[in-house]
């Protein structure tokens, strides 16, 4: 991508409504404007990484076994008359009605909806055990939306509903949920601690909210230290294997870790005193077993082995990427801006030609963009009439992992410069090595 035919409205004031650090880099680097409040477009540079988070969310989703659909935004109030949650739902949901005057809403989430969907086709425990998975944007009218896209009304959200025949399929199909999240994490450059969270009416402790430190978070949450430390299972992990993902898992929960819901004070100071966590966090995700709570108001029952036709077993696992977006950026930036990861930056590298309108720098340049971009490695090049400066602080702010700099007084040597976003390290090196390290 060429930034001279690019669409990157950098800000150069700091935004005054913005109150924490990642709000603040969305808006100056061209990734989001508010359109509403709590309701923002994703301009281009957001766009991007907002499809690398749900492409590392999908992929971890389709290796646990999840299966991708896509249900619609709108739904009906009948659905959720069904469950009960049409009333009991208040003023988040955003309610809406049609040119008949039905009952519509926008969706807060999908419960209801995949339950009708599973209702109208599956017959027979045969066909489980079943986990269906959507990316789609969602509305709640939160009371106080803000942190830009960390809370906001319409958010994306990928949620995943699992089906089983009894409590015991229904507890693998939340391992391997809660295996893919570890993973889904790990690879967005995030350390989530799993904590347990509440469970409401249901109970039983089959409910954990993934939660990653930030001073900024508006959970309070308690926790073993050593979970910053522990190894995430690898892209082989035993999915299939009940007996070892279960294993897995009690690894994982086998220390405190709770949210101010779920805090018990005696169980934590049993945590030795330095590895007291006491810190705030935000929510990136949440997976919950709730049983038969939509199944049997809304009958989606199997025949079970003896013929008997028994009410699903069912889980719900969220992950919100475009929160994801804004907590990576927290968890990843320094006082220039942004410094993202390698599997979700925008670009992989930014090319930066400090002289243009010059020939052999303008050439030099030119056979590094294609050359990039023949390697399959996305490449933003700014070609702009600009002075350095502003270059590397435009390069800095967006956080691409490399900056590849071609000036006239390196060239004359035979050299370019190539910086690493965030060690700030930076070697000199000829265009063909630069080339070769890159690709
Ligand atoms: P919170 O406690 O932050 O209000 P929640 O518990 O209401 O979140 P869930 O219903 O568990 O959210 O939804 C699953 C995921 O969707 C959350 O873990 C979070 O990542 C994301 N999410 C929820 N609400 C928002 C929001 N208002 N803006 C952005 N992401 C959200
Ligand atoms: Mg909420
Ligand atoms: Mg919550
Ligand atoms: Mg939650």
């Amino acid at each position: 991508m060429r930034l001279s035919r690019y669409f990157l409205p950098i800000l150069r004031e700091t935004p005054k409504e913005a109150e924490i650090v990642s709000h603040r880099l969305m808006l100056r680097a061209g990734m989001l404007r508010q359109e509403s409040s709590g309701i923002y477009a994703w301009l281009p540079l957001g766009k991007r990484v907002l499809d690398k988070v749900c492409a590392v969310v999908r992929e971890e989703q389709d290796r646990a076994g999840a299966i991708e659909c896509l249900m619609p935004t709108i739904q009906s109030a009948e659905l959720w008359r069904e469950s009960g949650r049409y009333d009991d739902y208040g003023k988040e949901m955003l309610r809406i009605k049609d040119r008949h005057e039905r009952d519509m809403l926008f969706g807060p989430t999908n419960e209801e909806m995949i339950t009708e969907i599973f209702r109208g086709y599956v017959r027979s425990y045969r066909d489980l055990p079943l986990n269906l998975y959507h990316i789609q944007w969602k509305f709640r009218d939160e009371v106080r939306p803000r942190f830009g896209v960390m809370r906001s009304r319409e958010f994306l959200m990928k949620d995943a509903y699992s089906f089983d025949i009894d409590q015991d399929g229904a507890r693998h199909s939340y391992n391997k949920m809660f295996v893919a999240y570890l993973r889904t994490f790990a690879r967005l450059g995030l350390r989530a601690i799993p904590m347990v969270a509440d469970t409401g009416p249901i109970g039983g402790n089959l409910s954990h909210e993934f939660i990653i430190l930030a001073d900024t978070g508006e959970s309070e949450v308690f926790g073993h230290s050593d979970y910053l430390e522990k190894d995430i299972p690898g892209e082989n992990a035993p999915f299939d294997d009940r007996a070892k993902l279960q294993s897995i898992v009690d690894h994982w929960t086998s220390l405190y870790a709770a949210t101010s819901e779920k805090h018990d004070q005696a169980e934590f100071s049993k945590v030795p005193e330095k590895n007291r966590l006491s810190a705030r966090g935000i929510e990136v995700g949440h997976i919950f077993y709730f049983g038969t709570k939509y199944s049997e108001p809304m009958k989606a029952v199997v025949a079970g082995p003896d013929g008997k036709e028994l009410p699903v077993h069912m889980g719900s696992y969220g992950i919100g990427p475009s929160r994801l977006v804004a907590a990576i950026i927290e968890a990843s930036h320094d006082e220039n801006g942004i410094i993202w990861p390698e599997d979700v930056a925008p670009f992989r590298v930014g090319l930066a030609n400090l002289k243009v309108g010059d020939a052999v720098v303008d050439a030099a340049c030119e056979t590094l963009y294609q050359g990039l971009g023949k390697a399959g490695i996305d490449v933003l090049y700014d070609d702009r009439d600009e002075r350095p400066g502003a270059k590397f602080a435009t390069m800095d702010l967006i956080g691409l992992p490399w900056q590849l700099v071609v000036g006239p007084k390196g060239l004359a040597s035979g050299e370019v410069e190539l910086k690493h976003r965030k060690t700030g390290e930076k070697h000199t090196l000829s265009p063909e090595s630069a080339l070769a390290r890159l690709t």
